[in-house]
């Protein structure tokens, strides 16, 4: 399948109309979901996360116009999540970011129906066993995306080198070299998580997805997020509209468990 590239997050390409292109949409395990906290079930064979960033490489900063998301170096394994329930290392390709219009929703998963503010998405692919991003993306086992809430609080230091980039990629298509950002300064101090099978958010939907979402929040000014909602869906030459609310609503959960990697 390709030329689907008009999907969005209007009334007339918004994700309630994705089956249309995409008929996985309706599948079996797609995401996000939301976590009942209560259902999902304490697993102690589960390892703890290692996540290593240390010599991360990022490259650049873009708006693809559905997000706006750093690229990273993956041409080796120097920038990896491993541990947690993945066999072997996955390594970072991109992070992005979903977030709302308004505080009381942005985030993709909701946990016990209750939406965040944003969700910062972390994209990892399992080089080990494929040759490509691509390939990876089209297995069952292909992708680790790493997903952690934001909440609106205090100031976030390291946000800030992150939103000051922001005005060079308002527009969709544009891009800005981006460099020595080390994205573990997102992650929150608690690598408490819940994991589960599941697919990726946007078009086009792959099964591929072994979601590994953070308990605990990370905090971000409402200053920080206002700048997240100064990006732009549109490019320079289009009538200006303003990217908010790009996240898909909670699929289906069906046959799947939701496993906790701490005891409730
Ligand atoms: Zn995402």
């Amino acid at each position: 399948m390709t030329g689907h590239h008009c999907w969005g997050y209007g009334e007339d390409d918004g994700p309630s109309e994705w089956y249309k292109s995409y008929p996985i949409a309706q599948g079996d395990r797609q995401s996000p979901i939301d976590i009942e906290s209560t259902k999902a079930v304490y697993d102690p064979h589960l390892k703890p996360l290692t996540i290593s960033y240390e010599l991360s490489t990022s490259l650049s900063i873009s708006n693809n116009g559905h997000s706006v998301m750093v690229e990273f170096e993956d041409a080796d394994d120097k920038t990896v999540v491993k541990g947690g329930p993945l066999e072997g290392s996955y390594r970072l390709k991109q992070f992005h970011f979903h977030w709302g219009q308004k505080q009381s929703r942005g985030s993709e998963h909701t946990v016990d129906g209750k939406p965040f503010p944003g969700e910062l998405h972390l994209v990892h692919w399992n080089a080990r066993k494929y040759a490509t991003f691509g390939e990876a993306a089209a297995a069952p086992d292909g992708l680790a995306v790493v997903g952690v809430f934001l909440e609106t609080g205090e100031e976030h230091g390291h946000m800030n080198r992150l939103t000051d980039a922001f005005y060079m990629v308002k527009f969709k298509g544009t891009k800005a070299q981006f460099r020595s950002f080390n994205p573990k300064c997102l992650l929150p101090f608690s690598l408490d998580y819940w994991t589960y099978p599941g697919s990726l958010t946007t078009p086009p939907l792959n099964e591929s997805v072994t979601w590994i979402v953070m308990k605990e929040p990370i905090r971000i000014s409402e200053k920080q997020l206002g700048k997240f909602r100064t990006l732009l869906f549109t490019s320079e030459e289009d009538q200006k509209i303003q990217m908010v609310n790009n996240f898909r609503l909670p699929q289906p959960l069906k046959e799947r468990t939701i496993r906790a990697s701490f005891k409730a």
